[in-house]
C-alpha cells in the first residue's frame, strides 16, 4: 500500500549541491510525500523538483513546506516538529568540514531525531538506502519510541 510520509530535508551550504543532485535523482519518489525543509534548502529543493518535473507536467503537484533558514531558527522548528511526531524521516546533509554558527541547533536537531527514533540520513549513501527501503511503503511500520514514563514521573527531591 502506498504510504505518504513527511520527509524533512536539510543541507548545509557546502552540501546543498549534493542534496540537489540527490533530489534530482529521486524526484519521482519524493513527489508522493510531504516535504518539510529549512528555508534555503527548501528553495533549492523546490527549484530542483520544478526543473525535473518539467513545465509540461505542472499538474503534478508537490507538497513542500519551508521553515525558517536553519541558522535563523529553522533547525529548531524542525526539532519541535519531531517532538510533536510530525516528521517521519530526516535527510540531513550536514557539513563535516566547517563549523556552523548554529552548531548547537544542529546538535539539538540530531539529538531529537535520535531520541524519537526518526530514520535519519546524514549522508547520501544512507539517504539512498532509506529511499529504496520497502519500509517506505509499509503502512504498518512505525518506529518504536522508548517509553519515558519513568523519567517523566520521576520524583524531584
Ligand atoms: P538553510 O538551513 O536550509 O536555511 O540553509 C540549513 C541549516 O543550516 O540548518
Amino acid at each position: 500500500m502506498e504510504k505518504r510520509l513527511t520527509v524533512a530535508l536539510v543541507a548545509h551550504d557546502a552540501m546543498k549541491h549534493d542534496l540537489a543532485e540527490w533530489v534530482a535523482w529521486n524526484w519521482e519518489k519524493l513527489l508522493s510525500h510531504r516535504l518539510v525543509c529549512t528555508g534555503t534548502t527548501g528553495r533549492i529543493v523546490a527549484e530542483t523538483l520544478m526543473e525535473r518535473r518539467g513545465k509540461d507536467a505542472a499538474h503534478t503537484r508537490f507538497d513542500i513546506t519551508m521553515l525558517k533558514s536553519g541558522p535563523l531558527g529553522g533547525d529548531q522548528q524542525l526539532g519541535a516538529m519531531i517532538a510533536n511526531d510530525e516528521i517521519d524521516m530526516l535527510i540531513f546533509f550536514w557539513d563535516p568540514m566547517s563549523a556552523q554558527p548554529h552548531d548547537v541547533d544542529v546538535k539539538a536537531l540530531l539529538r531529537l531525531a535520535t531520541l524519537y527514533n526518526v530514520p535519519t540520513a546524514i549522508n547520501r549513501s544512507t539517504a539512498d538506502f532509506m529511499i529504496s527501503s520497502t519500509l517506505m511503503a509499509n503502512a504498518d511500520y512505525k518506529p518504536v519510541i522508548k517509553d519515558y514514563t519513568t523519567y517523566i514521573q520521576r520524583t524531584i527531591k
